[in-house]
C-alpha cells in the first residue's frame, strides 16, 4: 500500500502504520443491528457493513499534521483493523514508553485486558486474603490475569476453560489451585459444588448464561460477582442467565457490572504494579499472536470457538 508521508500542517491528522491490533469479543456486539441503540454505553458504537472497524492497537507515526506527534513516534490508541490508520483529530491516541517490554503488551497485559482484570478484581470484588475465587473463560485474555492477580493477592483460585490443554496450562503454568473443562461437565451446579464445597466468595464472570446461574447457586453469603462480560450470550440469543434471585437476596450477593473505560483513574497504579510483577517473574503475559492483516477475520471468529489461549492479537507489521 502506497502511503504519503506528508500531511498538511495544522490539520491535526496523524497517519499511523499499524503494528499490533487487539481482537476483542465486544466487537461482535458492535456488528449487531441493535448496536446503534447501545451507543450510550460508549464502547459499543455500532459498525455498519462497509465501514472500517477501529480497535485498540499499537502503531508508528509515519506522517503528522498534529504538533503533539512526530514521524517515528510509537503510539497506542484507537487504530483500525487494517495496514494503516488515518487518525482524525479527537480520536484517542497517546505516545508511550515501552518500558523495555514487548510492544504487544500494550494491547494485552498492559492494556485494556489487564486493566479490566485488575479493576474488576480489586475495585469490584474487593478480595480478602484466603477468599475463594472462581473465574470463567480463565485461559482468556482477561480471565488468566484475574486468576494470576488473585493468586498473588493470596486467594484460592479455580478457573473454567474449554479444553484440557487450557486446564493444564492454568494449573501447571499459571499457578491456579484448580481448573476444569466446562465442556466435559453436565451439571455445572454440581461441578462448582465439587470445587467449592464451602462456597464461592468471588465469581469473576466472563461468560454469563448457565455458568452465572451455577455460580450464584454456589456463592457464600456476602459473595461478590463481577459481571465483566457474557460471551456465551453474544452469539446465541437464546442464552440468558437466570440466577435464583431469592438466593441473591438471602445470601446478600452483590452482582456488579462494570466497564474498563471507567477505570482510567487506576491505570497508573495498575501499570506500575503489573510491570513490577512482570519484572519479578511473578506474573506471566499469555499472548496468542497471529500474523498479517488477512488473519484478522479468523482470529476474531476464533474467539467464539475458544481457539485462542490468552490475549488474541494480530501483528500487522514489524516496527
Ligand atoms: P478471551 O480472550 O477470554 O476470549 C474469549 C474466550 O471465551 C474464548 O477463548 C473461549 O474460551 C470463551 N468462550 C467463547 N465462547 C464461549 C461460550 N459460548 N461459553 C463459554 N465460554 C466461551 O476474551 P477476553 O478476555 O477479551 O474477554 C472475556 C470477557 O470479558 C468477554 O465477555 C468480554 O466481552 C469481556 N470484557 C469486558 C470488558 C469490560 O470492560 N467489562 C473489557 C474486556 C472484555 P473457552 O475455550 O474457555 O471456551
Amino acid at each position: 500500500m502506497e502511503v504519503t508521508n506528508r500531511v498538511e500542517p495544522g490539520t491535526n491528522v496523524v497517519i499511523v502504520k499499524n503494528l499490533y491490533v487487539s481482537i476483542d469479543p465486544y466487537q461482535v456486539n458492535r456488528m449487531k443491528s441493535f448496536s446503534s441503540s447501545q451507543s450510550a454505553t460508549k464502547n459499543a458504537v455500532g459498525v455498519n457493513p462497509g465501514e472500517g472497524i477501529d480497535a485498540h492497537g499499537v502503531g508508528k507515526v509515519v506522517a503528522s499534521g498534529n504538533t503533539e506527534f512526530e514521524k517515528g513516534d510509537l503510539i497506542v490508541g484507537l487504530i483500525s483493523w487494517g495496514d494503516y490508520t488515518v487518525v482524525k483529530p479527537g480520536v484517542l491516541l497517546r505516545k508511550f514508553d515501552p518500558l523495555g517490554l514487548p510492544l504487544s503488551y500494550q494491547v494485552g497485559i498492559l492494556g485494556f485486558s489487564g486493566l479490566t482484570a485488575y479493576a474488576g478484581l480489586f475495585d469490584i470484588c474487593k478480595p480478602k486474603k484466603g477468599e475463594k475465587v472462581f473465574v470463567s473463560a480463565a485461559s482468556g485474555s482477561v480471565g488468566n490475569l484475574v486468576g494470576q492477580y488473585a493468586k498473588l493477592f493470596g486467594c484460592y483460585v479455580v478457573g473454567s476453560a474449554g479444553n484440557n490443554e487450557k486446564v493444564a496450562l492454568l494449573k501447571e503454568k499459571l499457578g491456579f489451585d484448580d481448573a476444569f473443562n466446562y465442556k466435559e461437565e453436565t451439571d455445572l451446579k454440581a461441578t462448582l459444588k465439587r470445587y467449592f464445597p464451602d462456597g464461592i466468595d468471588i465469581y469473576f464472570d466472563n461468560v454469563g448464561a448457565e455458568m452465572l446461574d451455577a455460580a450464584v447457586a454456589n456463592m457464600k453469603a456476602f459473595g461478590r460477582v463481577a459481571a465483566c462480560g457474557v460471551i456465551s450470550e453474544y452469539t446465541d440469543v437464546r442464552k440468558r442467565a437466570a440466577p435464583n434471585m431469592l438466593d441473591v437476596v438471602y445470601k446478600r450477593i452483590k452482582i456488579e457490572g462494570f466497564l474498563v473505560v471507567d477505570y482510567m483513574n487506576v491505570y497508573q497504579d495498575f501499570l506500575r504494579t503489573t510491570c513490577d510483577h512482570l519484572r519479578n517473574g511473578e506474573i506471566q503475559a499469555l499472548e496468542d499472536i497471529s500474523n498479517g492483516v488477512e488473519s484478522i477475520p479468523s482470529a476474531f471468529a476464533g474467539l467464539f470457538c475458544g481457539d485462542n489461549i490468552g490475549k488474541k492479537i494480530v501483528q500487522i507489521a514489524q516496527e
